[in-house]
């Protein structure tokens, strides 16, 4: 389910309800013993623990998961989860901290094992169709940066030319579709080839701009759209990266906003929210695809 702030106390306003939820999603309410796998107990309901008759120890939900290693109640666990799922701009960790009323650490801590629930696995099906490819720079100081780029890319200055403090970011799109985001050392061909040829499908149309680290797609993929932006041309018909460059604007707004500085790493992790979000924007259920990634056992 989808739940705002409010819905998300109201649901889950205790440890008992956090765990009957948990319960439900792990074993659809038919507990069955992390250690034999005897599916024959009876519960303690004063500690949430089920007294297993096969092998005779006892056992939680929680065994084996992140939860089970925390001393933070599930309801903090649950209520950061749907504060940052409900933070269209990404919350910064200050932020999530005055929100639960936890210290800083614990609001640190809670965003990342978050955000490292939001990393796509490496078992996503390719993309298809049209795919819209780019790169950006994100971080140093506010400036006109597509007028940048374009002027270093015609100076061929790209890692020289202003940019020592910014980090670049190549971005895929699947046009109605999913996205992907990776921070790379340099914007050139040897670090963005690879990653092309990781995520996208080789019967797929891509459009870019005529940056010279795409050059040469032509031959490992059916299709490729070339907009010379240079002479102003930004689309030919449904060929254009007007998609992703909206999703850019958006992205930066909301660093921007929170952010002085953003370190390469955890640009990386900011960016997997933000794909995440956008992936399972029409995804009803994105509170239990998340939560259920949080309480893999690992
Ligand atoms: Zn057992």
């Amino acid at each position: 389910m989808e739940m705002n702030i409010i819905e998300t106390i109201n649901r889950f306003p205790d440890q008992s309800s956090c765990i009957a939820y948990l319960e439900g999603l792990r074993w659809q309410n038919e507990p069955e013993c992390p250690y034999c796998k005897s599916k024959r107990s009876s519960k303690r309901h004063e500690t949430y623990r089920h007294q297993c008759h096969g092998c005779n120890r006892s056992y939680s939900v929680l065994v084996g998961t992140i939860f089970e290693s925390t001393k933070l109640p599930l309801t903090q666990w649950f209520l950061a989860i749907s504060l940052i799922l409900n933070a269209k701009k990404g919350l910064s960790a200050r932020q999530l901290s005055r929100d639960l009323g936890v210290n800083r650490k614990t609001g640190w801590y809670l965003q990342m094992r978050i955000r490292k629930a939001m990393q796509e696995g490496e078992d996503v099906s390719l993309f298809k169709g049209i795919v819209e490819i780019d790169e950006t720079y994100i971080g140093g100081k506010k400036a006109n940066h597509s007028k940048k780029k374009r002027q270093a890319r015609r100076d061929n200055k790209l890692q020289i030319t202003g940019y020592q403090d910014k980090q670049p970011v190549i971005g895929l799109l699947e046009r109605d579709g999913r996205i992907r985001l990776q921070v790379v050392d340099k914007a050139h061909g040897v670090t963005i080839k690879p990653i092309i040829e990781k995520t996208v499908s080789k019967d797929a149309t891509i459009v870019t701009d005529g940056f010279g680290g795409y050059a040469g797609l032509s031959k490992i993929f059916r299709e490729h759209q070339v907009l010379n932006k240079d002479k102003e041309q930004y689309a030919r018909g449904k060929y254009h990266t007007n998609t992703i460059e909206g999703f850019w604007t958006l992205l930066k707004r909301g660093i921007y906003g929170q952010y002085h500085k953003i370190s390469a790493r955890y640009l990386q992790s900011y960016l997997d929210e933000f794909t995440f979000k956008y992936n399972h924007r029409d995804n009803r259920l994105i509170f239990d695809v998340l939560i259920n990634k949080i309480a893999a056992v690992t």
